[in-house]
């Protein structure tokens, strides 16, 4: 199989001839035609497996393909680290480097500079925005961002953000989202909490296994 396969547009088969992915990996087989149909998908792979590409390749095709007038903050990746939403961000730079969508990570931590950089970006309109969960919920409860468009929310490492004691964040920031959306959710490990909240925000799953 190869990335042609997929149907992708050319901006993104250029971008990822220039990160040098020449072949799908497992997960990405298997999720991305799932992902490209808007079914809700519940993934279960370890980190360096490729799910990152994986949830980010259907979406920048997705929003490559939306007519520009209802081009509007389209993607919401949460992230348990800091370290994690960069990464996240910088696969999306590579992977997008000539699709012209944008993007923002948030995180809590830095200065007050960034802080700034990160209201500023938000203004400017992102389309994909990657963040840790409590910084997301301080810029929504100041009325930072504008959900009404959001068409796809992704969970990455839900079994860590779980661990780290986010549930009830998460659900916190699910009430701003649209209930029409999709929703896919990546974990390395399957323990109850995280097929509870599965149950809990997602409708219907699909489900992979790598
Ligand atoms: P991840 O599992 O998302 O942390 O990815 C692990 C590493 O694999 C990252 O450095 C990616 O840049 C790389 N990668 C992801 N997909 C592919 C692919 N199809 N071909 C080659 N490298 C890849």
């Amino acid at each position: 199989m190869t990335f042609q396969d997929f149907n992708f547009d050319s901006k993104l088969l250029d971008g990822l001839d220039s990160m040098g992915y020449n072949k799908p990996t497992a997960i990405q087989e298997q999720a991305i035609p799932l992902i490209l149909q808007n079914k809700d998908l519940i993934a279960c792979a370890q980190t360096g497996t490729g799910k990152t590409a994986a949830f980010l390749l259907p979406t920048l095709h997705k929003i490559i393909n939306t007519p520009e007038k209802q081009r509007h903050l389209n993607t919401l990746i949460i992230s348990p680290t800091r370290e994690l939403a960069t990464q996240i961000d910088q696969q999306v730079e590579g992977l997008g480097y000539f699709t012209g969508v944008s993007s923002i990570s948030i995180y809590g931590g830095g200065d007050g500079a960034a802080w700034n950089q990160q209201k500023k970006a938000l203004e400017d309109g992102a389309e994909i925005i990657i963040a840790t969960p409590g910084r997301l919920i301080a810029l929504l409860q100041m009325g930072k961002i504008n959900f009404s468009h959001l068409k796809h929310l992704i969970l990455d490492e839900a079994d860590r953000m779980l661990d780290m004691g986010f549930y009830d964040d998460i659900i916190k920031i699910i009430k701003y989202l649209p209930v029409n959306r999709q929703t896919i959710l990546f974990s390395a490990t399957m323990p109850p909490k995280i097929r509870l909240l599965a149950n809990t925000i997602l409708k219907n799953p699909e489900e992979v296994n790598i």
